[in-house]
């Protein structure tokens, strides 16, 4: 049945084709539905008539009547602005238009009352109005509605050139609820309405844009969060547990004994809880009969890749090889000698292909996947090639997940006819309830726990100026026998002036350096790749006590010995970013440092994340003030995933909401499946509805 919601937006009294168009292009508004979900984003106390005496903020809005005078045009041949003067019997404040000059300069009668409703800017000390809104004050219906507070819409020039700024807007609002009142139907079950407290959704839609007091606000607001959160939810969870998603996998029903062997005679320390919890999760896909798809979020260092080679020995154990991917040359080649080290004696058949493989020993390899004598291939992109064939290929992992493609990852799957059970891993941690909506359709598995003893990182905030101080740092601690980082930053655009700024920091550094012999590693993303792990390589080893570079070494290295981590202009870092490379440190049993180095002049935010990284260690927390601070745009994954659409809730302001939706969500379709019981019927309708959304004919024209 179609809804007069539906109806597109041009049928609006008061929306002409010109209008509809502007609305469309400017805010995405079609239809009916989409400018009664066009929510205000604050209230202003209309009732209230400030004088310009009132101007103490340009924090908030001002409703003021007076009148215009001096209009003048600003600019030689052709006007670039218009001013005037705006009085009342307090004082007088400036107006200023950029646009539609023509029409301000005929637009007003001298002498005559308006109200003018905006919010002030500051400029050279004195508050102006940039294209309030005006209207004239005889005729004006500002208080004769009653209506005490008043909506603000976001608008744009080009709508405000049409008369549909925020107070436009809501008058269109306000038409469209008397056309409208009778379609606003309930859309949640009375048992969900019941059980949360929440008011109707039509007594919310109303509220939102004409409240009678504040109060109704926030239970307006609450009601249409939770509505929006809890269909997400519902959409995600579906999504996951609908078997068309899944694939046939295979079933690793056996305990064996590399597994018990290992863990009862190998394996030098406890696992921690969260370890022991991620594995039990792993073990249970395994054994579904449907091939596993598991996000593993885990901190630097929280030992993400022990849990990876349980798995690989479940695997084993079960009669099937596995697979561990890592981004780069070095990093598969430090997973391969830790693996090989921790597995000591155990039977267990490793072996390492890389780019740099010779040819010899890789048709060695080659031949041994092909025969099954080949438990374990750990390997760079080389893994990924169509000679490299398993005979019985059952789990691969993927370290550091998006260096990687999805291309690259289903080559992986087809490894096998039945594809292998996949598990991702990544130490770039977002927050879980971003999670939740995020990543809601897989599965995901967090290690929040690090291995007890670890020392956390002593971190600190330096300024430019103290650089002998921190040179004499850097001596004490070569002195002692420790190894240190010093990161620049590499922003793309700028790659030039980056690799300048390095090599100019690597040569005073030399010069001013306070010692005699120490050696240094150059590494950056300029050289070739074998010169750069060569330089690594020395490092890797001990041979040098610096490492100079850029953010190359962001993911994954592992020196213990590497104790100090420097980071120059590290405002220029973004927090993930700084918690990565600080995560390259406190991996060995000394102490640790992480000197963050800027100059005086900082921005807000750039202070802001020094402060976060001083503050705490701990990289959920700096994901979660990273999603404060840059709002979830930004972060990786969200693109994608349509959270962004959001009309109402906030991923970063209603975590509490988006708990209770999710568990809420959760039971839902634990007892009702198919959503097929009389009040989930509500549910299932607005569901069906997103499903058909994308096609909907109000969109198309
Ligand atoms: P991640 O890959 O998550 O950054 P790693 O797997 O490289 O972390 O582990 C970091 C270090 O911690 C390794 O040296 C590893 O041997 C060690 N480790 C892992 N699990 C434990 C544990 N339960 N107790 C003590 N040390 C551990
Ligand atoms: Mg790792």
């Amino acid at each position: 049945m179609e809804s007069i919601l539906d109806s597109k937006i041009t049928y609006l009294k008061g929306v002409g084709p010109k209008k509809a168009d502007l609305l469309k292009k400017e805010l995405g508004i079609y239809i009916f539905n989409d400018l009664i979900t066009y929510f205000p984003f604050r209230y202003a106390d209309k009732s209230k008539i400030y004088k310009v005496g009132d101007i103490v903020t340009d924090n908030t809005y001002f409703q003021l009547v007076g009148t215009v005078s001096n209009l003048t045009k600003v600019g030689d041949k052709r006007a670039r602005y218009v001013t005037a003067t705006f009085s009342d019997d307090t004082g007088s404040t400036e107006l200023i238009w950029f646009r539609g000059l023509q029409w301000v300069m005929n637009r007003f009668v001298p002498g005559k009352k308006y109200i003018i409703f905006g919010k002030p800017s500051v400029f050279k000390n004195k508050f102006n109005f940039a294209h309030p809104e005006i209207e004239d004050y005889e005729e004006s219906d500002f208080n004769a509605s009653g209506q005490r507070l008043e909506g603000i819409y976001s608008s744009t020039e080009k709508l405000k050139n049409v008369g549909l700024g925020s107070r436009g807007i809501s008058k269109l609002q306000k038409e469209l609820i008397s056309q409208c009142i009778e379609a606003l139907w309930e859309t949640l079950p009375e048992y969900i309405l019941e059980n949360y407290n929440l008011i109707s959704r039509k007594e919310a839609l109303v509220n939102i844009h004409f409240p009678g007091e504040t109060e109704i606000i926030d239970k307006a607001k609450e009601r249409l969060k939770f509505e929006e959160l809890l269909i997400i939810q519902l959409q995600l969870i579906k999504d996951k547990n609908s078997v068309s998603h899944k694939f046939k996998g295979q079933i690793f029903k056996t305990v064996g004994n590399n597994l018990n062997v290992f863990y009862n005679e190998y394996l030098p320390f406890e696992l921690t809880n969260a370890q022991k919890r991620v594995i039990k999760e792993i073990r249970s896909d395994m054994r579904t009969g449907y091939q596993m798809n598991r996000l593993l979020q885990g901190d630097v260092g929280s030992g993400k890749t022990l849990v990876a080679l349980l798995c690989v020995l479940i695997s084993m154990d079960n009669g099937f090889q596995s697979c561990i991917m890592a981004p780069t040359e070095i990093l598969a080649t430090q997973h391969f000698n830790s693996i090989k080290k921790i597995i000591g004696d155990l039977d267990v058949n490793i072996e390492l292909l890389t780019g740099s493989t010779k040819k010899k020993k890789r048709e060695e390899i080659h031949s041994q996947l092909k025969d099954g004598t080949l438990d374990l291939l750990i390997g760079t992109h080389a893994v990924l090639e169509d000679v490299v064939v398993f005979k019985n290929l059952g789990f691969v992992v993927i370290d550091e997940q998006h260096r990687f493609g999805v291309a690259q990852r289903a080559k992986l799957w087809k490894k096998n006819s039945i594809p292998p059970h996949v598990l991702v891993m990544t130490a770039t941690p977002i927050p879980r309830t971003l999670a939740m909506t995020v990543y809601g359709n897989l599965d995901i598995s967090i290690i929040d726990e690090l291995p007890p003893g670890r020392k956390p990182v002593t971190t600190t905030h330096v300024f430019e100026s103290k650089r002998l101080r921190i040179l004499g740092f850097m001596k004490d601690q070569i002195k002692q026998g420790r190894q240190i980082y010093v990161v620049y930053p590499l922003i793309r655009e700028s790659e030039k002036v980056d690799l300048k700024n390095l090599m100019d920091g690597y040569h005073n550094m030399i010069h001013d350096f306070p010692m005699p012999d120490y050696q240094v590693s150059v590494v950056h993303g300029k050289m070739k790749a074998e010169d750069k792990d060569f330089e690594m390589q020395r490092f890797v080893e001990g041979k040098t006590d610096i490492m100079v570079s850029t953010t190359v070494i962001e993911v994954g290295v592992d020196i213990p010995n590497a104790s100090v981590m420097i980071i120059e202009n590290a405002e220029r870092f973004g927090l993930s970013q700084l918690h990565q490379l600080r995560g390259r440190v406190g991996r060995g049993a000394d102490q640790s440092y992480c000197l963050l180095i800027s100059g005086y002049k900082l921005s807000n935010e750039g202070r802001k994340r020094l402060e976060i990284m001083v503050e705490t260690t701990d990289g959920f927390k700096i994901a979660e003030a990273d999603l404060k601070l840059r709002g979830p745009g930004d972060l990786q994954g969200t693109q994608q995933s349509g959270v962004l659409d959001l009309k109402i809730a906030s991923l970063v302001h209603d975590t509490h909401l988006i708990t209770l939706t999710r568990n809420l969500a959760t039971k839902i379709i634990e007892r009702d499946p198919s959503l097929d019981k009389t009040p989930n019927r509500l549910l299932r309708k607005q569901l069906d509805k997103i499903k058909e959304g994308k096609q909907n004919w109000g969109r198309i024209s």
